[in-house]
């Protein structure tokens, strides 16, 4: 649906899009994810046509970006990270101002005004005026902006950025509702957010994709070594150390932070595999002595978005 090819951008010497490749199929729900300058808004305008790129191409359902600006524009709906509102206007009056400059036809205004305000849940504020609205309903008004003409695709740049947790968890839900029809690409630095909206997440990183991937695929990826830890009474630290010694799905083991208690603390660091714990219990039960504890370290998402996104 969606094709980017080399995308570039520049703000005189400032490179903020490095050569980005990336399709986005109709109806996902993609999290373009980085750390503040990473340049995920620049991504974001020039991919609704608010920005010219320096150099690549972006393709929407098979129209070129350069050529057929007008027809992409309508199939993208734009949510800008302050999305420009009219603070002196009603709810109502807004959209039915935006319904008019989006070429709602009169006797189909006030079905898609009332469609579009139970999905974003604006029905108790209708009649307020919006400068006088949360910071959340206010988003919800440039949730629904962006709806109007009902567009294939909805671009959202950071929609939960300056919420309070309940505000964010409301949102949320709205994208995941919008999600279930639309193609959906928003951006946040916050992990959790990417983790909990999307079926997809890329992760930019000073203007170049770094990952690529469902949540559960990135935490899979790179772990080429595991580790497991193991609590154990009886032994010493050099018998625990024989008796995986021959094992070579593990490798290296290390002593981990022992206490004064008579219980010796053990690091296995180990080659993915995934009979790993069944394989260290077996060898531990053929053994006299007491297993504490034994749990194998998940990689988090955290991690690897530390790792990939950490300063050179
Ligand atoms: P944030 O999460 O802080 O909004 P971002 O990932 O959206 O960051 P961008 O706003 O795209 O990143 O910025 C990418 C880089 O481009 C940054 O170094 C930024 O300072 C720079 N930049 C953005 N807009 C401009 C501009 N209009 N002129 C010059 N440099 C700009």
């Amino acid at each position: 649906m969606i094709h980017i090819e080399k995308l570039t951008k520049y703000y005189n010497e400032l490179c903020a899009v490095d050569r980005i490749d990336l399709d986005i199929n109709k109806g996902e729900v993609l999290g373009l994810l980085g750390p503040n300058g990473a340049g995920k808004t620049t991504t974001l305008r020039v991919l609704t046509g608010f920005l010219k790129p320096t150099s690549g191409s972006i393709r929407i359902n098979g129209y070129n970006i350069d050529e057929h600006l007008l027809q992409i524009k309508g199939l993208i709906g734009y949510l800008p990270e302050s999305a420009p509102l009219y603070y002196n206007m009603l709810v109502f009056d807004y959209l039915n101002f935006v319904a008019d400059i989006r070429g709602i036809e009169s006797n189909k205004k006030l079905t898609r005004i009332r469609e579009l305000s139970d999905l974003c849940g604006l029905n108790e504020v209708m009649h307020k005026s919006i400068g006088e609205l949360s910071k959340g309903y206010k988003q919800r008004t440039g949730l629904a902006h962006a709806m109007m003409s009902n567009p294939e695709i909805l671009v959202l740049d950071e929609p939960t950025s300056g919420l309070d947790p309940n505000q964010i968890v409301e949102i949320r839900k709205i994208i995941k509702q919008i999600g279930k029809e639309k193609t959906i690409i928003f951006s946040t630095h916050i992990l959790s957010e990417a983790e909990a909206t999307s079926d997809r997440i890329v992760i930019i990183n000073q203007g170049k994709i770094v990952a690529d991937g469902s949540a559960q695929s990135l935490k899979g990826s790179g772990q080429s070594e595991s580790s497991v830890n193991i609590a154990l009474k009886g032994p010493d630290f050099e018998s625990v150390k024989d008796l995986f010694s021959a094992d070579n799905t593990i490798v290296r083991i290390e002593p981990d932070d022992n206490g004064n208690d008579d219980i010796v603390r053990i690091k296995l660091y180990c080659r993915s595999s995934s009979d790993l714990m069944e394989n260290i219990y077996k060898k531990i039960k053929a053994t006299d002595w007491v297993l504490v504890e034994l749990h194998q370290d998940t990689k988090t998402l955290e991690k690897i978005f530390r790792e990939l996104t950490m300063e050179q």
